[in-house]
């Protein structure tokens, strides 16, 4: 991986992005991807749209979400504690102990969420599950005027942000979902831009996934794609109390998981497939029975139809504080998807 695409990575990582609250990151994508796009525009609902080649007679979509799962200010009590609500789904357990910053418009504000320390809590608290209602956020103000004289109700909240690297090429941070889904469709881009492409190539940084796969649904609309291939983190399944009887066997390092199921176009599925095994990719098989909960769930059914297809990166402990991946895994699903938009001529046909 070049040394400016990891930088990238770590910059998007270290952005905040809650949905609805994306334009700190989509300034970062804007700026990044005006290297090498032909067009970049940002639509109303905050999608920032990358193409290369945009006359192309087949337009392939790759989205990638760049929202992320936060929290927002919903109250300031007397004692200038701050209580907030979800972006996204959480399990307010991964809260409990952690650094947040709250994003005001002054700059970021450092807190914390904890409880009461354990010498405290009766027997019967021991064996309760800390509800978010009863979590309150403490960034060290004095009382309600001190904390509301920089915090607004309605800011947005998320873990402490940072990129953090591992042993064997993993890596860990808030927010790998979907930050590496964003990663891939634009750094595929970047990289099918330097060859010799011959369709249209979008990359779409998308709003608001985890709110209702809400931005793939507008910007799937004014794209209007042939192709529309979602990616997203996946569950690895290579961790202790995960049974892969049910979920499958995903492994971290093992490459990007193609899926198959009612989600998935198989023409692309097998294009993808056929991709892969002709330049000796390692990838992975995942399936799903169902509409995913991914932005190839508001392809697929945008307009009249779009051939779609879902590609993910394996996430250990996802929507937590250390959501954690290999930085090899992402750089091949960037290869696979350069290469499959590389091997299209612009006349296939993807009708099942
Ligand atoms: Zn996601």
């Amino acid at each position: 991986m070049e040394t400016s695409a990891l930088d990238f990575l770590k910059e998007i990582l270290e952005t905040p992005s809650p949905s609805g609250y994306e334009q700190p990151v989509q300034n970062v994508v804007r700026r990044y991807v005006a290297d090498f796009a032909d067009e970049v525009s940002t639509d109303t609902h905050g999608n920032v749209i990358a193409a290369k080649n945009p006359a192309g007679p087949l337009r392939v979509m790759l989205a990638g979400h760049c929202d992320q799962i936060g929290l927002i200010v919903q109250h300031i009590d007397e004692n200038g504690f701050l209580y907030t609500s979800a972006i996204g789904g959480w399990d307010p357990q991964q809260l409990v102990g952690q650094r947040l910053t709250v994003w005001t418009a002054g700059g970021p504000v450092v807190g914390v969420i904890a409880r009461k320390p354990i010498h405290l809590l009766t027997d019967e608290e021991r064996k309760q599950v800390p509800k978010l209602k009863d979590l309150w956020l403490d960034i060290g103000a004095t009382d309600k005027e001190d904390a509301a004289s920089v915090v607004r109700i309605g800011d947005p909240v998320t873990l402490q942000l940072g990129f953090q690297p591992m042993r064997n090429g993993l890596a860990n941070a808030p927010a790998m979902d979907d930050k590496t889904g964003l990663w891939i469709v634009v750094e595929a881009l970047r990289r099918a831009a330097a060859a010799d492409l011959k369709c249209a190539l979008y990359a779409v940084s998308t709003v608001q996934e985890e709110i209702g796969l809400r931005g793939a649904r507008t910007s799937a609309h004014s794209v209007d794609p042939h192709v529309g291939i979602a990616v997203d983190v996946t569950h690895a399944t290579d961790c202790p109390t995960i049974n892969k009887n049910q979920e499958g066997d995903i492994t971290l390092g093992g490459g990007p998981v193609i899926y198959r199921g009612p989600n998935n176009n198989p023409i692309v599925v097998e294009r993808l497939i056929q991709t892969a095994d002709q330049r000796k990719m390692s990838y992975q098989l995942g399936a799903v029975g169902r509409a995913t909960p991914t932005d190839a769930n508001a392809l697929q059914v945008t307009r009249s139809g779009v051939p779609t297809a879902l590609v993910s990166v394996p996430n250990r402990y996802m929507h937590s504080a250390v959501e954690t991946i290999s930085l090899d895994d992402i750089d091949r699903t960037a290869d696979l998807l350069a290469e499959f938009a590389l091997a299209l001529n612009g006349d296939e046909d993807f009708t099942p």
